[in-house]
């Protein structure tokens, strides 16, 4: 009986831990999001979107409350570390429109296990060593970002505005790196962000088409729809495809209307019906 008594407490003090981290989740990230909604949205940082993210304009005014609300969030609860560079309100209104662009359709800030956001001035170049027996070769690796699942993105300052500038290039590192976050948001890099249940079957079915689909025409060095980084593995297939639903949406919808589809119902976003 006492065993009984004992796993039902247990039970119990589960089930209050659980609520409260929900509602210090809710207190912390949602409540101030819709408060956000509310307040006006201050008129520099609407003049740096109109400069530097044209995506901006093409969005539908309620989408358009959701990114200030978004981005006032995210500014507030992360840090900003410029590394040899000045962080200002710029770059701070920027880095978060690129992350709130990908949660505006849930209506929510999604961004909870991010912490650090670093920028570097331009293109990141990192050297690795390799000891093989006696000999210990240097590469260099040059990035315009990272994600990692730790709680930090690296941005280079100069890439992120060039992705954002040009808006239908199919090229947005910004997006590309807090696609990863989202992806990772279930602890896995894998191609897959928390999806509803019922989702997950069709969600797998039509990316692993897509992905063969990308492989077989690099295989045969036919253009591809996507840029060929993509088949590096399902992480990057789904943060290059997410580039090309926001800059290419019509494109694409055009040409991969399943991939499409699937990035719609996840996103909850139609980009092609923007313009
Ligand atoms: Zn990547």
């Amino acid at each position: 009986m006492e065993y009984y008594l004992l796993l039902l407490l247990l039970f119990i003090t589960i089930v209050i831990v659980r609520v409260l981290f929900w509602l210090w989740e809710f207190v912390r990230t949602d409540l101030r999001y819709y408060l956000y909604k509310l307040r006006p949205f201050p008129k520099e940082y609407e003049a740096i979107l109109l400069r530097y993210f044209p995506l901006y304009q093409k969005l539908p005014r309620f989408l358009q409350k959701r990114l200030q609300a978004c981005i006032l969030v995210f500014i507030k609860e992360k840090e900003f570390v410029g590394v040899k560079l000045k962080i200002d309100e710029t770059k701070k209104v920027l880095v978060a429109a690129n992350a709130c662009l990908l949660t505006i359709g849930h209506d929510r800030c999604m961004y909870k296990n991010l912490y650090t956001i670093y920028l570097y001035p331009e293109t990141i170049v990192k050297k690795q060593q390799t000891i093989n027996g006696w000999i210990v070769s240097e590469q260099k690796e040059v990035l315009l970002g990272e994600a990692w699942q730790s709680g930090e993105v690296v941005l280079s300052w100069r890439d992120l505005v060039a992705g954002d500038i040009n808006p239908s290039d199919g090229k947005n590192v910004g997006l590309h790196e807090f696609a990863h976050q989202l992806d990772m948001l279930d602890g896995e890099a894998d191609g897959t962000p928390p999806l509803p249940l019922k989702m997950y079957r069709w969600w797998t079915k039509v990316m692993q088409k897509e992905f063969d689909k990308l492989q077989q025409l690099y295989k045969k060095h036919k253009k591809g729809f996507l840029d060929y980084y993509a088949i590096t593995n399902a992480a990057e297939f789904f943060a290059v495809a997410t580039e090309a639903f926001f800059e290419k949406p019509k494109k694409l919808q055009k040409e991969e209307p399943q991939l499409y589809q699937a990035l719609k119902a996840y996103y909850k976003l139609d980009p092609a019906s923007w313009d």
